[in-house]
């Protein structure tokens, strides 16, 4: 019964020339978001109003579903949007509106009226008021409750009128593309896509890179982060994602360090090089899965060992949660099921029995002396041999 979707979104931050980079960015993100459903729609903006136009026949299920992964977006409200021919033609529609949409009519309602055009001859208490007769004599079974009502039936009056009475919500957060970029360190694990969700959800265009090591790593592993990848840019939009061979740096420093220090000494050449490709892309700053003390090399102790080797800001959204959390979240987004696919990551392969757990940062940088000049070498080789992946 619906042709057209009004959206809600929040304004607290988007003042003045604001506005409108957040509504642009949110069109172009609706617009992605529609591409693959089938019908073809037509999305316009009208004072401080976005809404979605649908020129054909659409699945309904698969709009909401498509509209859900667009952040920005607190409400999606169904909507049934009528020329103004005077009073007892908006009566009509909005009886016709409730007779359809809801067959039982055992409810209580309230009339919620705002004119936006103040030209309208009525005002807005008396429309209101003269609304509720018509639904009442329409439907013996319904009832008003100006307190508590199942359903407030809006009635905005602009340049169309506006006839709606759901607001389903959206994910909230800001359209990607108002914030800046960042690069993503994408592992095929619980957290990092988890990560990616939460900080392109505040508005940050999100790019990936991924360390894999073959053969030790298989192809499948890799897949898997590409797919992976995928479900995160159904919030984020594409996803430019690096693909590193680390096999011969791994190897090396398992060779020249201490076993003990392998994780965080890998750690440090992994936020090395994807700061490198940060720089590379204007991404303002880089992005873990990492939550205190979920693993060794998650210590206060580790993270600061990692943390000193980069200059941009490094982004862990999910420091304070608990994997219980994290494993909700993943579900929630739709990634859990893929992260839990059993597919071998390159950080366990060589990883020691017992790791340094309060690593201090003198050991580890004489340790890395070790690697002298060819480290960097292969660190070059590294960057000019990864391959990208665009994952839409
Ligand atoms: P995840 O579930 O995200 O894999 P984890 O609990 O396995 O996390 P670690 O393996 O210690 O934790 O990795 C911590 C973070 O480092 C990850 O969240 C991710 O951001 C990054 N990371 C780890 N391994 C890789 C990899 N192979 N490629 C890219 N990033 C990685
Ligand atoms: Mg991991």
């Amino acid at each position: 019964m619906f042709k057209a979707f009004l959206i809600k979104y929040g304004e607290i931050g988007i003042k003045g020339k604001n506005r409108h980079l957040f509504e642009d960015a949110l069109v172009r993100q609706i617009k992605y978001a529609l591409k693959p459903v089938e019908g073809e729609f037509q999305i316009s903006k009208e004072q401080g109003r976005i809404y979605i136009e649908a020129l054909s026949d659409f699945d309904y299920d698969e709009v909401l579903e498509s509209l859900q992964h667009v952040f920005g977006i607190v409400g999606i409200c169904p909507v049934v949007l009528t020329e103004d021919e005077g009073f007892d033609k908006l009566a009509e529609d909005v009886v016709s509106y409730l007779d359809k949409r809801y067959p039982d009519k055992r409810l209580t309602f309230k009339v919620n009226t705002r004119r936006a055009r103040k030209s309208y001859p009525m005002p807005s208490m008396e429309v209101n008021a003269a609304l509720g007769e018509r639904i009442l004599e329409a439907f013996a079974d319904m009832k008003v409750d100006v307190h508590n009502p199942d359903i407030l039936v809006n009635v905005e009056i602009r340049g169309k009128i506006n006839i709606y009475s759901e607001i389903i919500p959206g994910p909230g957060g800001m359209p990607v593309g108002t914030n800046g970029k960042g690069m993503l360190l994408l592992s095929g694990g619980i957290d990092s896509p988890v990560a990616g969700y939460m900080i392109a959800k505040r508005g940050v265009k999100i790019d990936a890179v991924y360390f894999h090591a073959p053969p030790y790593t298989s192809e499948r592993a890799k897949q898997k982060v590409v797919d992976l990848a995928r479900i995160v840019a159904k919030y984020t939009g594409p996803i430019y994602l690096k693909v590193v061979n680390f096999t011969d740096i791994q190897m090396y420093i398992y060779e020249k360090c201490p076993h003990d220090e392998l994780t965080i000494i890998m750690r440090r050449y992994m936020m090395r090089i994807a700061e490198h490709f940060a720089n590379e892309t204007e991404s303002l700053g880089l992005i873990t899965g990492e939550s205190i003390g979920q693993v060794a090399s998650q210590t206060m102790q580790s993270l600061a060992a990692t943390d000193e080797v980069c200059t941009m800001p490094v982004y862990r959204p999910l420091i304070g949660f608990d994997k219980q959390e994290i494993i909700e979240l993943s579900k929630k987004i739709g990634t859990f099921e893929t992260s839990i696919l059993p597919y071998e990551d390159c950080c366990t392969i060589f990883v020691a029995k017992h790791p340094v757990t309060k690593p201090s940062l003198k050991v580890i940088r004489r340790s890395e002396t070790h690697l002298g000049e060819q480290i960097d070498e292969m660190v070059k080789t590294a960057i000019e041999t990864a391959e990208t992946i665009i994952v839409k």
